[in-house]
């Protein structure tokens, strides 16, 4: 269960199977000075202790463990974990273990990024959103005006992703991280769905099946990802779902919505368009229903659908003021479309009442 990335200037193995936070340094690619890991704290009493138990007797081992939640991809967490990499005397050749979910991965990457113009990390993801978010190689930290609005493309030295510890995952967190698994089956193929399709995340989340999807799921990133430095805009396939799903979280507030179920519903949405744009049929009912029996909620709170638009238009991904969306012309073939903001309007309206 091995994968390998290969980019232009990099190249890093994701590992991914039970068990795998016991052996860390089975899987680092060097020696280094000392170990640094960057921890949140709901994994902190969880998995901190297996991790120090891991590396403990090669190399000296210290942490830092920031508050759980999307608050510390912040510039003061990022300042004080430099000045805890600092003082314990982290050098050039030392290592960052980021242990957690993507917040971690995102902050710890950054900080791994710009620490003496940077030093090697770790990731160690632990929540099935970070199956997306570990490979790819993107890190960084929010400013107050958006998201993600500091940062670099800084690839992590290996992923070692452990499935065991994701059991202790909120009902909430899985679903939030399984629509992502969803995206990479609906821009891949249809044999990736259907296996999908099978899958009931409200029975406990069985090891290998859940190992295989994951492994499929950072395929699908990975391919997308390296084609993306030959042919470009490919990257822009990763956004299915999230024209709508953006315009949602910030519309209904962060916090109030999980990115994934925001995300099912903008998937949804673009099976829709997608319908009436090529005037073809998919399998949008298959995918409702999918996210139905799953418990993803649905409905949605009375909103303007002018202000969704316009969140829309403005995503960093529409140029110059359209609306621009990752559609499908079938399950695993992705497009990128323009479209015209009228007959959107009609039918975000119409789609929202179908939902509700
Ligand atoms: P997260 O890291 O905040 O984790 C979600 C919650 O689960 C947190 O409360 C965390 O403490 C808890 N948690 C983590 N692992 C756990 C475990 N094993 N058991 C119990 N609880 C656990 O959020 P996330 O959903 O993993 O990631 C979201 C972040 O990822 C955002 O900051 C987003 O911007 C970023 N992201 C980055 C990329 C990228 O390419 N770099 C892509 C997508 C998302
Ligand atoms: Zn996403």
């Amino acid at each position: 269960n091995e994968i390998t990335i290969q980019t232009s200037t990099n190249q890093y193995d994701v590992m991914i199977g039970k068990g795998l936070r016991h052996q860390i340094l089975d899987f680092s690619p060097k020696l280094y000075s000392q170990v640094l890991i960057i921890t949140d704290s709901n994994v902190e009493p969880l998995y901190l202790a297996d991790v120090i138990e891991a590396v403990k007797d090669a190399y000296p081992v210290s942490y830092s463990v920031v508050p759980a939640g999307e608050g510390s991809k912040s510039i003061q967490m990022y300042y004080d974990l430099m000045t805890d990499a600092i003082e314990t005397g982290l050098d050039r050749k030392s290592l960052i273990i980021a242990l957690g979910g993507g917040m971690i991965g995102d902050l710890a990457g950054f900080v791994a990024a710009t620490f003496m113009r940077g030093i090697d990390f770790i990731q160690v993801p632990t929540t099935i959103l970070a199956h997306d978010s570990s490979v790819g190689g993107k890190v960084a930290i929010n400013h107050p005006e958006g998201k993600n609005l500091i940062g670099n493309f800084y690839p992590p030295v290996a992923v070692i992703y452990d499935v065991e510890t994701l059991h202790t995952l909120s009902d909430r967190e899985v679903r939030s991280g399984y629509a992502e698994v969803v995206k990479h089956s609906l821009i891949h193929s249809s044999s990736f769905w259907d296996q999908i399709n099978q899958i009931e995340l409200t029975e406990s989340l069985n090891e290998e099946a859940l190992t295989d999807v994951l492994l499929k799921g950072i395929k699908v990133k990975a391919e997308v990802v390296e084609q993306d430095e030959r042919e470009s805009n490919i990257r822009q396939f990763l956004n299915f779902g999230h024209t709508l799903g953006h315009a949602l979280e910030s519309e209904l507030g962060y916090g109030t919505i999980t990115h994934g179920e925001a995300i099912a519903i903008g998937m949804l949405f673009a099976i829709r368009v997608s319908e009436k744009t090529y005037q073809i049929e998919l399998p949008y009912q298959e995918v409702y229903k999918w996210f139905l029996k799953n418990d993803y909620p649905l409905q949605l709170p009375n909103l303007s659908i002018d202000k969704l638009i316009d969140r829309m238009r403005r995503d960093k991904k529409s140029n110059n003021q359209i609306v621009t969306m990752v559609l499908l012309k079938n399950i695993g073939e992705p497009t990128i479309e323009k479209l015209d903001e009228q007959k959107l309007h009609v039918w975000l309206k119409d789609f929202i009442q179908e939902l509700n």
